[in-house]
């Protein structure tokens, strides 16, 4: 229906004919003739409408409104003198329309697609197809577009090859809630959507598909963060007879590759890489933002001799004192600041309290609790926080995990508030040797760190039965500006030693027979050495679109409270659909 797209005429076009189709974007009506913005997934022309298009084009344009969709052919012309405009691609031209066809018409928009703001909340994800059709969308669908093209070619380049494993499938165990579909034949029984195709994959290793991967969509029926989805989308991949190494090595070519013909930067590799361990005492966190300083310092031995009791009640019961340096920062928060930033620990991370220094001109630590401690011991603490006059120390004092937590949020609020990172500037490396296991005080017993088909490093199998909190597993997590992008690990391919992790987990042989029986089996069958990751394509197009949020990356996402607000979904179904399934409601 159309010669050339709405971003396609330039100069060199002028005197020759063109259709173009799209929606109408705007128009002006300049004292009998009609300038109109044509607009489609590539961009904008201006349409003329002139006594010399006819009387009936002109009648009939005069009655176009926003976002109508139509056909115009007419003339490529050049802009008259002074009109030219440098801002759009197409702005020295103008298509002076001879014929007008109305394709469709629309009823007045509840909001622009390019409007200057963005639409009210609610109404983008109830229409959709508006929100849709911002420009600011379709970029970013044409990136999330290009990068899965990018992930494909190049594993296509490495061997990988792309297989589909089952949406209808039993319960797998990445630790979140299964979403369920009853069957209808077997009355009673359930499918599950899969959480992550991470048996099958392990399966197709044993099978011999070495280099496995799949642009999978993965299910988890979790309360909603803002980061979250309840269906979300992996580059999930897999292969035999690799270790941590290459499997990372991989993902650093997938990284650089992306990096390079996404945004044009140079990324060297291999990627900087830490230990678990590692950014727990430099970050308090396993996915640290390592765009800017401002590492925890541990205090604990110098808070012993502290005449300060809070500082020396929690060394001596077995937690930490451990601060941050908020470098030239004392200037920037007053008391008042001082004091929300202490609320801020105590609500979001339970800390008992914010404890805080400001570094005066010739070095002296000022603070309502500094008479609390000896000349030396301020000097000691000036020393190992590195403090020079104008920064600002802040500590906290508390179990581990607290000072962990409190510390690595009020890093990343600090970053962000006193600007330490340009917005604009990526960070990517490896956080790896994650614990095998966390304990979950809740129902009392291990928990798998990943899931719990991840090997343990060669070297700690024995910590296994002796010290299974001190056992490091041969995992792997990408991390992106302080965002977990992705993870994964060397897999168990020995069926002994997955029987024995079942167990630790607390998941005796019948329950693992039941659910995972196939996977015990295929292990007895000549399992070879295996090992994968899986990165969330979401989030990756999100930080590499530098976009708000997932939900800007995907096309129809759900809201906070797991809902379409376009289709509805979840909705009530009919009465029989229930009967037939045999499944009963209950309110
Ligand atoms: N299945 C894992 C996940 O979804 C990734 C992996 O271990 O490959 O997190």
């Amino acid at each position: 229906m159309r010669t050339h797209r709405c971003n396609e005429l330039r100069a060199e076009h002028v005197g020759g004919e063109a259709t173009l189709c799209g929606w109408v974007d705007s128009y002006r009506d300049h004292s009998g003739v009609l300038f109109v913005d044509l607009r489609d997934r590539y961009g904008k022309t201006q349409v003329v409408f002139a006594p010399e298009s006819g009387d009936e084009t002109l009648r009939q344009a005069k009655s176009l409104r926003a976002e109508w969709v139509i056909a115009v052919t007419g003339k490529v012309a050049p802009r008259p003198e002074g009109t030219v405009n440098p801002k759009l691609e197409t702005g020295e031209i103008e298509l002076r329309a001879r014929h007008l066809e109305v394709l469709n018409r629309s009823r007045p928009v509840p909001f622009q697609p390019t409007g200057n703001d963005l639409p009210v909340e609610d109404l983008r994800p109830k229409h959709r197809y508006l929100d849709l059709r911002r420009p600011a969308m379709q970029r970013a669908m044409e990136l999330r577009h290009r990068m899965i093209k990018i992930m494909r070619d190049y594993l296509d380049e490495l061997d990988f090859i792309d297989v589909e494993t089952p949406m209808l499938g039993r319960s797998t165990p990445e630790g979140a809630r299964d979403y369920l579909v009853p069957s209808r034949i077997q009355r009673g029984t359930f499918y599950a959507l899969p959480q992550s195709p991470q048996l099958y994959k392990q399966i197709l290793m044993i099978a011999g598909y070495d280099r496995y991967v799949q642009i999978a969509r993965c299910f988890r029926d979790e309360d909603l963060r803002a980061d979250r989805q309840p269906e979300f989308t992996q580059l999930d991949l897999e292969m035999a007879f690799v270790t941590a190494e290459d499997v990372i090595g991989v993902i650093d070519g997938l990284v650089a590759r992306l990096a390079r013909e996404i945004l044009g930067l140079e990324v060297a590799t291999p990627l900087p890489r830490m230990t678990y361990d590692e950014a727990m005492e430099r970050f308090g966190h396993d996915a640290p933002d390592l765009r800017f300083g401002m590492e925890l310092t541990d205090l604990t031995d110098l808070a012993r001799e502290a005449e300060f009791r809070v500082f020396r009640a929690a060394a001596e019961s077995g937690g930490r004192v451990r601060g941050i340096n908020a470098k030239e920062a004392a200037g920037r928060y007053s008391r008042k600041g001082i004091d929300e930033l202490t609320t801020y620990v105590q609500e979001d991370f339970g800390a008992k309290g914010l404890a805080w220094f400001k570094v005066e001109e010739g070095g002296k630590l000022a603070s309502p609790i500094a008479k609390n401690f000896s000349e030396d011991l301020l000097e000691k603490i000036a020393g190992r926080m590195e403090a020079v006059p104008g920064d600002l120390l802040l500590f906290v004092a508390d179990k581990y995990e607290v000072t962990s937590k409190a510390l690595y949020g009020l890093r990343k609020r600090l970053g962000a508030e006193l600007k330490l990172y340009d917005p604009g500037q990526m960070h990517f490396s490896w956080v790896v040797e994650f614990p095998m296991f966390a304990y979950d005080e809740e129902e009392g017993g291990w928990a798998a760190m990943h899931h719990p088909f991840t090997a343990p490093r060669p070297q700690d199998r024995e910590l296994l039965a002796d010290d299974p909190a001190a056992c490091r597993a041969q995992a792997y997590d990408l991390v992106i500006n302080g965002s977990e992008a992705g993870g994964g690990t060397i897999r168990i391919h020995d069926q002994g030693l997955q029987q024995q992790v079942f167990r630790l987990l607390g998941i005796d042989e019948e329950t693992a027979r039941d659910r995972f029986g196939f996977l015990l089996d295929g292990l007895q069958y000549g399992a070879p050495p295996h090992g994968g990751i899986a990165l969330g394509i979401d989030r990756v197009v999100m930080l590499f679109g530098r976009l708000e949020s997932i939900r800007e990356a995907i096309a129809f996402p759900k809201t906070q409270r797991a809902t379409d607000l376009m289709t509805g979904a979840p909705g009530a179904v009919d009465p029989r659909q229930l009967k037939e399934l045999g499944v009963q409601v209950v309110r």
